[in-house]
């Protein structure tokens, strides 16, 4: 009920609200207004842009190693400056039976090397044009994870978290949230079985821990199609799915994306 009660808001919302939160802080989004037809970058890299009420936006991923200070978007001939502000994460200690997935063995080590550098390929690359930036909610239920957590595993520091975890029965469906094409699937050491969606000028989301995957790679989808089922594979203790929404090679808060995950944390 209550979240029949929130999809119904978030439709009525949407269509005043903005497609994407400006929040400058490391795993923000920097939303900066740029000329039409510019071709801005940052960090010699290219970056998103789209367009709101006539005006072109330049939309940033800030990672969430970004040191707080002063920036530059490179927007043609000209140098927009902006700031970054500090943001403090909570602490998340997550104990773990599987002793490998907190100290990984040799092997283990290996292949968690080979998967890393397929990820990386999949998450940096910046191809096509963004049909739409409106996301959805992929499943429904408690945020039992939310983004940036700075995370112990076993009392031992781990990377924060990447993404937000959404727990829902093992075998929920898990529908897309916004329309792209599948340029990876597998089956990972940490992330379990995953894909990652790339919905165009660097803009992608990865859904992993899922228990059964339902599309290929190369496969296009459409905003709301099923991609597949929640699990527990992977370092995971429980079913959910991690969602992780990468902007310009770095993870940035969904919650900025999905007006949903915000409310279900408050
Ligand atoms: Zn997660």
């Amino acid at each position: 009920m209550r979240f029949w009660y929130l999809t119904l808001l978030a439709s009525l919302i949407s269509i005043s609200a903005k497609a994407v939160e400006d929040l400058r802080v490391p795993g923000g989004v920097a939303v900066i207004p740029v000329e039409s037809g510019a071709q801005p970058t940052f960090n010699g890299k290219p970056v998103l842009t789209i367009q709101e009420n006539g005006q072109s936006l330049a939309v940033i991923g800030l990672g969430l190693s970004i040191v707080p200070g002063d920036y530059t978007l490179q927007s043609n001939s000209k140098k927009i400056p902006f700031k970054i502000l500090p943001k403090k994460y909570l602490e998340q200690r997550i104990y773990l039976e599987n002793k490998r997935h907190v100290t990984p063995n040799s092997l283990d080590l290996d292949r968690i090397k080979k998967e890393s550098k397929k990820q990386r390929g999949a998450l940096d690359a910046f191809n096509g044009k963004l049909d739409s930036i409106h996301m959805i909610l992929p499943v429904e239920g408690p945020i039992s994870g939310p983004f940036g957590k700075r995370r112990f595993f076993n009392d031992q520091p781990r990377r924060p978290h990447s993404g937000t975890d959404i727990a829902a029965p093992n075998g929920t469906p898990i529908k897309v949230a916004a329309s792209g094409r599948v340029s990876l699937v597998g089956d990972f050491f940490f992330n379990g079985r995953l894909v990652v969606v790339d919905h165009g000028e660097g803009l992608k989301t990865m859904y992993n821990h899922m228990d059964q995957v339902d599309v290929k790679e190369n496969q296009v989808v459409s905003q709301g199609e099923l991609i597949g089922t929640v699990g527990s594979t992977g370092r995971s203790t429980g079913p959910h799915l991690h969602l992780g929404v990468v902007l310009n090679g770095v993870s940035v808060d969904p919650a900025l994306f999905i007006p949903e995950i915000r409310w279900l944390i408050q």
